[in-house]
């Protein structure tokens, strides 16, 4: 008889959530490789807007429908509302209890200040499937097991340092021998309605940076790639099943760009691949060339992010050395002559850090701005085993102990004022950018 698996995606309990474009890429692709390999699969997403309700931004990014719940105590100097996105633990459940027979469930979260959510749906899934073995993957799990073990209602928790360790460890778990690649199968995407538009790819797993805030170092391993056929495959998928957005959500996908992105892009050119593709994930400023650029623009890209953080030499040659002004300044001017617009392409830029000074944040907004592209200021969240959450608990140690006070919303609280007054002039520059009388990105480099 065919073993049933179960596989889930928690919703999200949080201040804000935003859907750009995401989908669960690990539990998809767990889900269509098992289904290869003959399981039965059951899949429930319980953040997916065109189930449980939202609204439709623009290119079909979204709101996840909220519903606002009762703020845990240890966040109650936090004056935001606390909400759940997606599916009630209610409404999961309804769903959920009409599952029978499962043998397996598989579940995991990628942010450890999203865990009382993640807790509540092990306690319903052990209350519903008491026979089954659940299993537990992603960030939270793996970066804190102690902590979910004591919190989750979970059997096992599954680590791997890439994908290929992954498939070893649940082949084993599940006794059957692999006859294709977990890291190739494709995102499945016969659990979603018709009228899903957006999904996500992953192409490269790793990074060759260490940058000191980051969980990608110690998470995984090398640098892995997928094959370009495959890739191609899977994008030419999704269009087929009427996806009309794509985010790739690599860490790494520039890196040796000129022999692999550089083939993925030119693939999709010529075949002509009728899709928007965003970077909301971040590329790296010093692998981007005029070609990658300009084939960027010729297959239709149009959210172009990059991954600035800081550009203080200081703070960039003491938490990894990823990019630096004239770096910066470079990507940007290739990103200008292939023709994208200031819409199209931000810079990430950190707040909060460890050891980061006002000036050099407020710095570093001024010179994107300055390149013409706008600034998104993002803040500073420790990760569990990073060398600045250990800097981080020197001064908050609470973090130790509570990974809610790992939420990305605490520095704009802890320190208000700053916060407050980069927001304020990180808005005021973009409009600057948007009321300026050409679409195209502008700024003298
Ligand atoms: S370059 Fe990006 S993905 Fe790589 S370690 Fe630094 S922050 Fe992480």
């Amino acid at each position: 008889m065919r073993k049933k698996i179960f596989i889930v995606n928690p919703w999200i309990e949080d201040f804000s959530a935003f859907d750009q474009w995401i989908k669960p890429v690990p539990l998809l692709k767990i889900a269509r490789w098992l289904k290869d390999h003959n399981f039965e699969i059951y899949f429930v997403d319980c953040l997916d807007r065109s189930i449980w309700g939202g609204k439709t931004k623009k290119w079909n990014s979204g709101k996840f429908r909220e519903t606002v719940i009762e703020k845990p105590d240890v966040l109650s100097f936090v004056p935001r509302k606390f909400r759940i996105f997606g599916g009630t633990p209610g409404e999961c459940y309804k769903i959920l209890k009409d599952i029978k027979g499962v043998s397996y469930i598989f579940t995991g979260i990628p942010i450890t200040y999203w865990y009382t959510g993640f807790s509540k749906l092990t306690h319903i899934l052990k209350e519903l499937f008491p026979e089954a073995i659940i299993v537990a993957g992603g960030n939270y799990a793996t970066l804190l097991p102690k902590h979910a073990e004591s919190h989750c209602k979970i059997d096992l928790i599954l680590t791997a340092s890439n994908y290929n360790d992954l498939e070893k460890k649940i082949s084993r778990l599940l006794d059957f021998k692999p006859v294709s690649s977990l890291f190739e199968a494709f995102s499945d995407l016969s659990f979603y309605p018709n009228n899903n538009k957006t999904t996500s790819i992953l192409t490269t797993q790793g990074c060759p940076f260490k940058c000191t805030y980051c969980a990608v170092p110690i998470l995984y391993s090398g640098i892995h790639r997928r094959s370009v056929k495959s890739v191609i495959s899977e994008i030419t998928y999704f269009a087929a099943e009427g996806i009309e957005d794509v985010a790739f959500f690599d860490d790494a996908l520039l890196v040796d760009g000129e022999r692999y992105f550089r083939e993925i892009l030119k693939e999709i050119i010529k075949r002509k691949i009728p899709l928007r593709f965003h970077l909301p994930n971040a590329i790296h400023a010093r692998y981007l060339t005029q070609e990658i650029a300009d084939l960027m623009m010729e297959a239709n890209f149009k959210t172009v992010r990059i991954g600035v953080e800081n550009i203080d030499e200081n703070f960039s040659t003491v938490t990894g050395g990823k990019v630096n002004a004239v770096i910066l300044e470079k990507a940007v001017s290739f990103l200008k002559k292939a023709g994208f617009t200031h819409e199209e392409v931000g810079a990430y830029v950190m707040f909060g850090a460890p050891g980061e000074e006002f000036e050099s944040v407020k710095r570093s907004v001024e010179f994107v701005h300055h390149l013409g592209i706008k600034s998104i200021l993002v803040t500073y969240s420790p990760v569990p085993g990073t060398p600045d959450f250990k800097r981080y608990a020197q001064s908050f140690p609470e973090i130790l102990r509570e990974p809610l006070l790992h939420n990305k919303v605490i520095p704009m609280y802890i320190h208000r004022s700053e916060y407050e007054y980069l927001k304020r002039y990180s808005d005021s520059l973009n409009r600057k950018l948007l009321l300026s009388s050409t679409s195209t990105i502008h700024g003298e480099i």
